[in-house]
């Protein structure tokens, strides 16, 4: 079952993020609706199991919140901190800011993050953890872009396919702002090419 996005939904930009935001993507209403399918499938698939669920830091604090909140399964709880350097809206290099905790050799676990884009994050996280030796590990993402895949990989578990936008909102970040925003919608252009290139920007 998937859910795609093709354009924005006729919901209005909430007065209060109106400076900012150009258009909403996808609204609070259709994210817990469809947050809550992805809950019972999971549930479902994984049901009699285990779950380690391993979080990538930081855009998916809310959609995880909201997702855990609905699966009725003793499950475990880790992150791994990854972060592509830069502030800008291009993925460059992969850092990890924060290991995995749990042992999760011969553990069933649910990679979970907030969009499949290029797909070398999820490429590089999945490397390292299948060092580890889990029984099985499935994936989950909140949003998919499709159309700028790089890598041969895609998610066991989809919120949203959506278009080749940079969207922020329910988590996902620009330049570590406007995770807060409750619903996921793309910023003005001005806001976008506000961030200077980092040299520039490095205090002296
Ligand atoms: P990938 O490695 O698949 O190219 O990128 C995955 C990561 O890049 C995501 O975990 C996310 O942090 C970031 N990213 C990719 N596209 C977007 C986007 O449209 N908005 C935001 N805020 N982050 C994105
Ligand atoms: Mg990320």
């Amino acid at each position: 079952m998937k859910s795609t996005v093709r354009k924005s939904t006729d919901a209005r930009v909430p007065a209060r993020w109106r400076a900012d935001v150009e258009r909403v993507l996808i609204t609070e209403t259709q994210l817990a609706r469809r947050v809550r399918i992805l809950s019972r499938q999971i549930e479902r698939d994984f049901s009699g199991r285990e779950l380690v669920i391993v979080s990538l830091l930081s855009g998916t604090v809310m959609f995880l919140a909201d997702l855990i909140r609905q699966i009725s399964l003793p499950l475990r709880l880790d992150f791994i901190g990854v972060s592509s350097y830069g502030n800008g809206t291009e993925s460059r290099e992969l850092v990890f800011t924060k290991e995995l905790r749990l042992d999760v050799r011969g553990r069933d676990v649910l990679l979970v993050d907030d969009i499949l884009d290029t797909g070398k994050t999820m490429k590089r996280v999945l490397e390292k953890l299948r060092v580890l030796k889990p029984r099985r590990i499935q994936t989950c993402v909140l949003l998919n872009k499709a159309a700028r895949r790089i890598e041969n990989i895609e998610a066991d578990y989809v919120g949203f396919d959506i278009p080749d936008y940079f969207v922020v909102g329910y988590g996902l970040d620009f330049a570590e702002r406007y995770r807060n925003l409750p619903f996921v919608g793309v910023l003005k252009p001005h806001i976008y090419e506000s961030v200077l290139p980092a040299p520039i920007k490095r205090k002296r």
